[in-house]
């Protein structure tokens, strides 16, 4: 489908599906190395996101859409991960501008912006055991894409493949960042839950994109 307003809906609906179906293994990912509770987190955050986009004014830009998800987030999901993923979706808002749809270089420009976005607030480096962990070979695969000329929906399926990738490879790593890095060596073998809900939302992403 065309990646406009009704897209972003579609995604969130999605993601807020899939969310709910994961959330108790969100939940055991974050037991095993943090305190329990990102399932239950980005539940309760996408649930509210899904609910905020159904009142978004007639004609609403996409942009508007991710500012809408993003206050959204920072209000409702707590935690770490609550202000990261909402500084992400704010910033992935901002070189949409205006437009109604978002083309193949607008979504590369907007996935970059998430990531950046996550990286600023969060201070992480590839390698932390982090949702960066996911976002960062999410966008090498998107920018990749795109200059092969891939469609936004074969960008976003390049996206969701290595962020599922990179969410695995997230298991053998020592934590630098967030619960997990007060546990040193006790944290190898467990794969890091915001990497793992990052590969479930950029899934949803492109399962809507199709
Ligand atoms: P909390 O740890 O406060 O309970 P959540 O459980 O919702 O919050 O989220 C934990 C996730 O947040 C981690 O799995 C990790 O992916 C992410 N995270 C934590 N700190 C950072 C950071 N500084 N940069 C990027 N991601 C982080
Ligand atoms: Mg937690
Ligand atoms: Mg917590």
């Amino acid at each position: 489908m065309t990646l406009d307003t009704t897209w972003v809906t579609a995604w969130m609906t999605a993601a807020a599906a899939v969310i709910d179906e994961n959330k108790h293994d969100l939940n055991t990912l974050d037991r095993e190395i943090g305190d329990g509770d990102h399932g239950e987190n980005m539940d309760r955050g996408l649930r509210a996101v899904v609910t905020a986009l159904g009142s978004l004014p007639d004609g609403a830009t996409p942009n508007a859409a991710l500012r809408s998800i993003a206050m959204t987030l920072i209000s409702t999901v707590g935690g770490a991960s609550g202000p990261l993923y909402g500084t992400a979706f704010l910033k992935a808002a901002e070189p949409l501008g205006d437009a109604s749809e978002i083309d193949a270089t607008a979504l590369v420009a907007m996935l970059t912006a998430a990531r950046d976005g996550i990286v600023s607030r969060g201070k992480a480096a590839t390698g932390d055991k982090t949702m960066i962990d996911a976002w960062t070979p999410a966008v090498d695969a998107a920018a990749a894409a795109q200059e092969d000329g891939a469609s936004p929906a074969d960008i976003l399926r390049e996206a969701a493949d290595a962020a599922e990738a990179g969410a695995v490879a997230t298991e053998p790593l020592v934590a630098h960042k967030g619960r997990a890095s007060y546990l040193g060596d006790r944290a190898i073998g467990h794969r890091d839950p915001g990497a793992q809900s990052t590969a479930l939302l950029l899934r949803a992403a492109a399962d809507t994109a199709e």
